[in-house]
């Protein structure tokens, strides 16, 4: 029940893996971030950490949107976590967190990758997992990992917000630890986001491109950026159906194609708008016909597939710029794996072929 589990032969990544870390043989593959970047995270040698080795994901150059756009753009590929978005670089500090504090349940409000995430670390540390997800609002790929995982799933007659609300007073009352972006721990380790950005690209970025929900991960890549002496603009996007910081006022009933931005009322509001008008940023928002032409083009054109809500951060950039920006990362928070319903939806039907030479030739060359 303590998350600590014996680190196989040159592969450590949990409780006092910190101690195996300085080696030399260990590649960052094959490390977590908390190991990774322990001086700069509020963790200690000796702590019980629970980790899937998440975080070290590739930033890849986007030749095509470059070219649309001007700039040099590189796209940061949060899907490949271990469970396919960049909420497991939270969740293994916000869980690490809960069991060195004793925690034998963990709690969460999400979208769908907060829930997917918790389930899977919880799983991991051996200790409860529950989650509270708005009723037929999630993509298929986030509940089938949420359950796989064992996680205890709630499906709530009510938006994001409102399941915010219920497991914050919940976990005021009751033993469980609350692991939504609320949790510190969270922002901490999705900080180490900036971290990797700045080491790819020598410290030379001049804007990032973002979507915005709750806006916890805006306000962990500015504070990743400012603990390294960087400051790139900060360009956040949100969809137009779901965009509390464009106009300034909580939008009650947030409705859009991109499910895990659909939030109406952010936790991290104030601190995301420091983040952007800090950085001589903004905020902007993107609708859902925008939102899918730039998912569509990144998998055909850059071979990068996302899920809807991450293609918000191409999308915002195809339409807003970046100002006079030289070298631009778009954040690709989510795998595309995770919604293929709307992969399904968005693309043209198969092609049915009977089983003869002669058939498929008339389909390949007509
Ligand atoms: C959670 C999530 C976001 C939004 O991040 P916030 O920290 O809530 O602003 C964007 N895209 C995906 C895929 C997510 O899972």
């Amino acid at each position: 029940m303590t998350g600590q589990i014996d680190a196989p032969p040159g592969g450590p990544t949990v409780a006092g893996a910190a101690a195996h870390r300085l080696t030399g043989g260990d590649s960052i593959r094959r490390m977590g971030l908390i190991e990774r970047y322990i001086d700069r995270l509020p963790f200690e040698l000796g702590d019980p950490i629970v980790s899937l080795n998440e975080g070290s994901t590739p930033l890849i150059l986007a030749p095509r949107l470059s070219e649309r756009v001007g700039a040099e753009v590189h796209l940061k590929y949060e899907g490949l976590n271990p469970t396919g978005s960049f909420k497991d670089r939270g969740m293994t500090a916000a869980v690490s967190a809960a069991v060195r504090d004793g925690a034998e349940a963990v709690i969460c409000a999400s979208t769908g990758n907060t829930a997917a995430s918790l389930a899977a670390y919880a799983s991991r540390a051996g200790i409860r997992g529950v989650v509270l997800v708005p009723d037929g609002k999630i993509a298929a790929g986030k509940l089938a990992q949420a359950l796989m995982h064992g996680a205890q799933v709630v499906a709530l007659r009510g938006n994001f917000d409102k399941a915010l609300e219920l497991v914050r007073a919940i976990s005021e009352i009751h033993p469980i630890a609350l692991v939504n972006s609320v949790n510190d721990f969270r922002v901490e380790g999705q900080k180490t986001a900036a971290f990797e950005i700045l080491e790819d690209l020598d410290g030379r970025l001049d804007a990032l491109c973002i979507p915005v929900g709750n806006a916890g991960n805006i306000t962990a890549y500015w504070k990743g950026f400012q603990e390294s002496g960087a400051s790139p603009r900060m360009l956040g996007f949100q969809a137009h159906g779901a965009n509390p910081l464009v106009r300034g006022e909580m939008v009650p009933e947030p409705e859009t194609i991109a499910s895990a931005i659909r939030i109406g009322n952010p936790a991290r509001w104030e601190e995301a708008m420091g983040a952007m008008v800090g950085s001589g940023g903004k905020v902007d928002d993107c609708t859902d016909e925008e939102i899918l032409d730039a998912y569509r083009f990144l998998a055909r054109e850059e071979g990068v597939f996302c899920e809807p809500a991450s293609a918000t951060s191409v999308a915002g950039l195809l339409k807003h710029g970046a100002g006079d920006a030289q070298r631009i990362v778009c954040v690709l928070t989510g795998h595309g794996l995770k919604d293929p319903q709307t992969a399904l939806d968005e693309s043209p039907p198969v092609i049915p072929c009977e089983p003869t030479l002669k058939a498929l030739e008339k389909v390949l060359v007509g």
